[in-house]
């Protein structure tokens, strides 16, 4: 009949379709890991600030104590700039500021103020930066509240490389919030570049920068240009000749590497007589197969190739789950437990020996 046989036609579609896709989606993760693996390391607890521009517990704050500590100027000898009730403010010619530590990969949160009574014009009102890295990297500091420049030398900028997506800047005098992302370049054995710098910003919680990546130093005038560098470098606030205000000012360092993901572990190829013996329904799960291949289903829209580790286990090929069956003398699995961690434990006798696609019929 041909609305049996239109039926059939959904079925066997809607299982090429399914087994089709979740061969392509469900591929080993880029990461070495199989989603939700129960063995992959926590992430390390930290209290956060009480509020989004407060330092967490794992940040190093840079602007805190009643005296200032830890900055210098670019020799490395006291700065001239002015600090008080934790407030830093840039002094002309007294030069760039810079921490005496040093950071790599950082997440940096800078609050500044550009001063009350607007001065000059275009890159000469309320002037300063954040500079990373031994200050070849600057993302701008300037007042543009009604003050245009050249676009990628505004507020939020990378300074003469990228403009910022959008200008978020307030008035003269306001406060204003810097949260930003750095990554330093990594450089190959010979010299040569092997990943740009790349910097996120938010400028007043508005994103400025979306991992945007350096071609080399920021430099007035010129297209800087990478030259290999290892370990880390200063921060620093840039002496641009305009009394630019800063406080409230942590960091923390990123990590630049992330856990070890396992081996993976040893598969064996079936004989189809072999694949045969899995095939069939245990309690609430389904072991079917296609194209000389093992499937798991356990809720009709998530379908899981299996890997074949030994006669009596198997696991899913890019999520967490595992399974181990019980054979009789003739090989054939009487029984499979295993655990999937969406949806937890499972344990079943084996019901039937049909594969599901035919008994859909
Ligand atoms: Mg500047």
């Amino acid at each position: 009949m041909r609305l049996k046989k239109n039926a059939q036609l959904f079925f066997f579609t809607s299982f090429v379709i399914l087994f089709g896709s979740q061969a392509n989606v469900l591929a080993q993760l880029p990461n070495g890991w199989k989603a939700h693996d129960k063995n992959r390391p926590q992430p390390k607890v930290i209290s956060p600030g009480e509020q989004a521009n407060q330092a967490p517990s794992d940040a190093i704050v840079l602007l805190a104590s009643e005296k200032l500590t830890g900055w210098s100027n670019a020799k490395g000898n006291p700065t001239k700039w002015k600090y008080s009730d934790g407030v830093l403010e840039s002094v002309k010619n007294a030069g760039s500021i810079y921490t005496v530590e040093k950071f790599g990969d950082c997440q940096l949160h800078v609050e500044f103020a550009t001063p009350t009574r607007p001065k000059g014009k275009g890159q000469a009102r309320g002037n300063s930066g954040v500079f990373f890295f031994d200050a070849d990297y600057e993302i701008q500091v300037l007042d543009n509240y009604e003050n245009e420049t050249y676009a990628d030398g505004t507020v939020g900028g990378l300074y003469g490389q990228h403009a910022p997506l959008v200008n978020a800047c307030r008035g003269p005098g306001q406060w204003q919030t810097y949260d930003i992302i750095f990554r330093k370049p990594r450089f190959n054995e010979d010299g040569t570049l092997k990943t740009p710098a790349r910097i996120t910003a938010m400028l007043n919680g508005v994103l400025v920068q979306d991992a945007a990546e350096l071609y080399g130093p920021t430099i007035w005038l010129q297209a800087g240009e990478y030259k290999k560098k290892s370990g880390e470098g200063r921060i620093s606030l840039q002496d641009h000749g305009n009394p630019v205000r800063y406080r409230n000012i942590w960091v923390r360092r990123l990590a630049e590497s992330t856990p070890t993901p396992p081996t993976p572990r040893p598969q064996m190829e079936l004989t189809a007589t072999q694949r045969k013996n899995y095939v069939g329904q245990f309690g609430p799960v389904k072991i079917e197969e296609t194209d000389g291949k093992l499937f798991f289903t356990r809720h009709p829209r998530r379908t899981f190739l299996l890997q074949v580790h030994s006669l009596t286990e198997m696991s899913f090929e890019k999520t967490a789950g595992e399974l181990s069956f019980k054979l009789d003398d003739q090989g054939e699995a009487i029984s499979c437990q295993g655990s999937i961690d969406a949806t937890g434990n499972f344990k079943g006798a084996r019901k039937n020996t049909q594969p599901a696609n035919q008994s859909d019929d």
